[in-house]
């Protein structure tokens, strides 16, 4: 897959993107990052980025230009459904707390393309024409970040998770929480005693039926008490 992040802050993307199996699955060539700074793209001496707000107001917006022109430099020229393959489409995302909330849904959806383009705002945001261009706008929660690189990482970490190759057992992302519709159950890793606290018997037993029954029957026990309402779903 390949993920081109716009954004006028593109060092903080140096460790979330190098370290870990992110950085593992870029240099096994399974994802594809690339930071796009948009500052880059501006015409003037002093490569100014933003602007004050037409109609006044506090904050400043970034211009749409210099998003239009790195939005341009992908090779995408506007708003293209006319794609019969959707997923075969560089999708453009807009991170923005006004959007629609990820969930795991999302991210499984969005795992299916090819090519992710991400917008990064700050400030107040871009100037809303780059709208015209973007395919959906995402936000990670009801909460206003500094800008849009952290969601960005969230994005493409929870998105990179789901591509074959990138974690090596498939089944522990089966297994986690959301993947279907439960929470994950409890883990244990040696010592079988620590302080006195044991760990379950019966996952000691080596019986690996009782075992599966028991991590389902624990996601179900978690997920009713914690968060009920993905069992309605
Ligand atoms: N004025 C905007 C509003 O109230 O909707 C908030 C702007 S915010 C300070 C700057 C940028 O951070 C946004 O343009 C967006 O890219 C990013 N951002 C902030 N919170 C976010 C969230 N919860 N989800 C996704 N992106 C977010």
């Amino acid at each position: 897959m390949r993920i081109d992040i716009l954004t006028i802050f593109p060092a903080m993307f140096k460790g979330p993107f190098t370290e870990s199996l992110i950085g593992k699955a870029s240099k096994k060539e399974i994802l594809k990052i690339s930071i796009i700074d948009i500052r880059s793209f501006c015409k003037d001496k002093h490569k100014k980025v933003d602007d004050r707000p037409f109609g006044g107001g506090a904050g400043m917006v970034i211009k749409a230009e210099p998003v239009y022109s790195a939005i341009r430099s992908i090779g995408i020229k506007k708003k293209n459904n006319s794609y019969k393959n959707i997923y075969l489409k560089p999708y453009v995302i807009y991170m923005s707390p006004q959007g629609k909330t990820l969930d795991s849904k999302i991210v499984k959806n969005l795992a299916k393309f090819k090519h992710l383009v991400i917008i990064c705002g700050h400030y107040e945001g871009v100037d809303e024409r780059v709208m015209n261009y973007v395919d959906e706008e995402i936000s990670i929660g009801d909460y206003v970040l500094t800008g849009g690189e952290i969601p960005a990482m969230v994005l493409t970490d929870a998105v990179a998770r789901m591509l074959p190759g990138v974690v090596k057992e498939e089944d522990s992302v089966k297994n986690d929480s959301f993947y279907n519709g439960l929470l994950d159950y409890p883990h244990y890793t040696r010592p079988a005693v620590f302080k006195g606290y044991k760990v379950p018997e019966i996952l000691l037993s080596g019986d690996h039926k009782k075992i599966s029954e028991w991590c389902l029957k624990e996601a179900y026990r978690r997920t009713k008490e914690r968060r009920p309402d993905l069992l309605k779903k």
